[in-house]
């Protein structure tokens, strides 16, 4: 309890609670408890409160340390400093633990690694939670060159049949793209419990495989594993990616009537997304009107996005007024306005989303793609990209772009929302990030290896239809993963079937 609460910010109950634990319970006191509260400290500045308690730590023999409180503080060098430098405290993997977590949580995965890897300088044995919090900072990055050489490190320390670790390294071939790889180590669990099964389901969802999410859950069921509040965001995402209306409804209802779960904002996001992405936008805001809590930005932006991908300018100019409310920088909200006005050529429109843009300085978040090739990362934006191999690329886009017109590729120029001559449109789509990632990868890669390009924003309609044609040229699949859902595109075609 006190690490649930020291994990979601509320440090002073964490305080309370350990302040409550030590006075009135006969619970003995271990060094995973006494980093909970130490975050709890750090957190919430209770500085001194830490102080005292590592002194007294000390002098229980414990040999934990406080760098965890450093980090919580935001000063996580002098956290790793302390750590370095301590050889008494530093031979404690709760403590290396506490501190690459911190490192995760804050989105540094290259420090996270830098101590693990001095770590296994000082022979010191990684645990369950070592690998779990390094295996999903992994995952969220897409990092599968660092994820397989923790895979292969979790088997030499024996933890591959470890319940938390085998579910993170489901999740995170699913993440990088690898879905073959990702069902293969779920079934290598010997007696998968209901996180595997989570993990599982959340990677289908993400591939847009609605009907084996749905299976899935179905054999949670019958292997009598509880479903949770999760199970039901991964289930209702699966129906959303994959236009199962009828099914993910039914979902929705089950929920609290079945399973006595009561759904939270996340879910009734889902369910918005889940009809405006089928096209029923009626229904999806009168779902939001009727929601028994203040909708959320996300709520509204999924409607604001099915707006767009079926030109209901009215009620996309409502949902992009209300997100102007909650969340004033969000720049996406107004580029997907923007775009809705530039489909319909009223270019005025579009200058005047721009020009308040600007006015109210809210800055367009630029798109860029990156592709693992070599053991290194390499990142393409639209412009101002440099690379040592960019006359290559350069060739290269040029000769796919001819060889795919040949396939029958027509540009789509809606997808630019801005107002251009036709063949300058052309020349914007062909730079776009995700076709220089595309067209980077197989001339490093070996023949037949599969390319996985990431995306932070959305792929565009013009590049879906391009990657899907460079696949079949190129006799190669192509796996993208924008931040809503993966495409994998082979031979031609995506496996999104072109709903997305
Ligand atoms: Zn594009
Ligand atoms: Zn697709």
């Amino acid at each position: 309890m006190i690490d649930g609460y020291a994990k979601n910010g509320c440090y002073k109950e964490a305080l309370m609670t350990f302040r409550k634990m030590w006075l009135n319970e006969d619970v003995s006191i271990d060094q995973h408890l006494l980093c909970s509260v130490l975050c709890a400290c750090g957190g919430g500045n209770a500085y001194n409160v830490g102080r005292c308690l590592h002194t007294f730590v000390v002098k229980l023999g414990f040999e934990l340390n406080v760098s965890v409180m450093y980090c919580k503080i935001g000063d996580m060098d002098s956290g790793s400093r302390l750590l370095e430098t301590d050889s008494t405290r530093g031979t404690n993997i709760v403590s290396y633990t506490s501190l690459i977590d911190e490192y995760v949580e804050a989105d540094q995965i290259d420090k996270a690694l830098t101590i693990f890897a001095d770590l296994k300088r000082k022979n010191i044995e990684p645990n369950e939670f070592t690998f779990s919090s390094l295996i999903k900072a992994c995952a969220n990055q897409a990092s599968l060159e660092q994820g397989v050489q923790l895979h292969a490190l979790v088997f030499k320390c024996n933890l591959n049949q470890d319940p938390f670790v085998s579910s993170v390294i489901v999740d995170m071939y699913g993440k990088c793209g690898l879905l073959d790889h990702s069902i293969r180590a779920f079934n290598k669990i010997s007696k998968a419990n209901e996180y595997a099964w989570n993990s599982l389901m959340g990677v289908f969802a993400h591939h847009g495989l609605g009907h084996e999410a749905i299976d899935v859950f179905n054999k949670m069921l019958v292997q009598e594993l509880e479903p949770s509040a999760v199970t039901f965001i991964n289930l209702l995402n699966a129906c959303s990616h994959s236009g199962l209306v009828k099914e993910g409804l039914s979902h929705l209802d089950s929920m609290e009537k079945v399973y006595k779960i009561t759904p939270r904002s996340e879910h009734y996001s889902c369910v918005v997304d889940l009809l405006g992405q089928a096209g029923k936008l009626e229904e999806a805001e009168n779902f939001i009107n009727k929601m028994p809590f203040e909708p959320n930005a996300y709520a509204w932006c999924s409607l604001l996005a099915s707006c767009r991908k079926y030109s209901d300018q009215k009620r996309g100019e409502l949902a992009a007024e209300i997100l102007k409310k909650l969340e004033p920088e969000n720049s996406g909200a107004r580029a997907l306005l923007s775009n809705i006005y530039a489909k319909e050529q009223q270019w005025e429109d579009v200058r005047s989303v721009r020009k308040t843009m600007k006015d109210e300085n809210v800055k367009k978040l630029p798109g860029y793609s990156w592709v693992d090739v070599d053991n290194k990362v390499h990142v393409f934006g639209v412009e101002d990209w440099c690379h040592p191999h960019k006359k290559e690329i350069d060739l290269k886009l040029d000769s796919l772009l001819s060889k795919i017109v040949e396939a029958g590729y027509v540009t789509d120029t809606d997808s630019v929302p801005l107002d251009l001559e036709y063949d300058m449109k052309v020349k914007v789509l062909h730079r776009h990030s995700e076709r220089i990632a595309t067209a980077y990868a197989p001339i490093h890669l070996p023949i037949g290896k599969p390319i996985i390009v990431k995306k932070n924003i959305r792929v565009c309609v013009d590049c879906h239809s391009a990657i899907k044609l460079i696949s079949k040229v190129e006799g190669r699949k192509i796996i993208l993963r924008d931040n809503s859902r993966f495409h994998h595109f082979a031979d031609g075609s995506c496996s999104c079937k072109d709903f997305w």
